[in-house]
């Protein structure tokens, strides 16, 4: 049951994926986690190892820094949305910037427990997820026994996707 404020009273797993090809993507992809961390009725369980990644789209654009976050949060769906969507702003994103331009950040809800949600602005899993080896190779590293709702398992899902140029970065020392 959701109450006011789009908290609910039920934990639920969700994942994030975490994306920049602006302003040092490495660091950015930092501070975003930075900021999820404050959010409200969230937190952070787990992060995957970063990525560089080609661009998708036009290729005339740096490469992309990727990863995925796992979370545990009472907020439900389009309160998670908004609140991810304001820390996009924060980061110095846009509102109007181009779909498949160069980005400080861009955050998507990749999964929210065993939901299909299907409204204008908002569409879980996320349905590009299936298609995208930079989502689902980090994916993997943190939950690699996950379905995605009506999309099917992850192990599945990986073995479509082409892995070539997705490169995994080793933390800094
Ligand atoms: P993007 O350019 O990938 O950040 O997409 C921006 C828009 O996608 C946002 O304004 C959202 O309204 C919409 N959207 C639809 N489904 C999702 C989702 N699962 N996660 C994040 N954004 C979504």
């Amino acid at each position: 049951m959701i109450g006011e404020g789009g908290v609910g009273r039920r934990w639920q797993p969700a994942y994030v994926a975490l994306g920049s090809n602006l302003a040092d993507p490495a660091a950015q992809l930092e501070a975003a986690l930075l900021a999820m961390r404050a959010l409200m009725e969230t937190r952070i369980v787990t992060v995957s190892p970063f990525y560089l990644s080609p661009p998708m789209g036009p290729q005339d654009q740096p490469a992309y820094v990727n990863a995925v976050a796992g979370l545990l949060t009472r907020l439900a769906a389009p309160a998670l949305l908004s609140a991810l969507k304001a820390l996009e702003r924060a980061q110095g994103r846009p509102a109007d910037a181009p779909r498949w331009g160069p980005r400080v950040i861009d955050l998507d809800i990749i999964a929210l427990g065993r939901q299909q949600v299907s409204q204008p602005g908002l569409t879980i899993p996320h349905p590009g997820a299936a298609a995208r080896a930079f989502v689902l190779r980090p994916l993997a590293d943190i939950a690699p026994a996950l379905e995605l709702p009506g999309m099917g398992r992850l192990e599945a899902l990986l073995a479509q996707v082409e892995l070539v140029g997705l490169e995994r970065l080793e933390p800094p020392a």
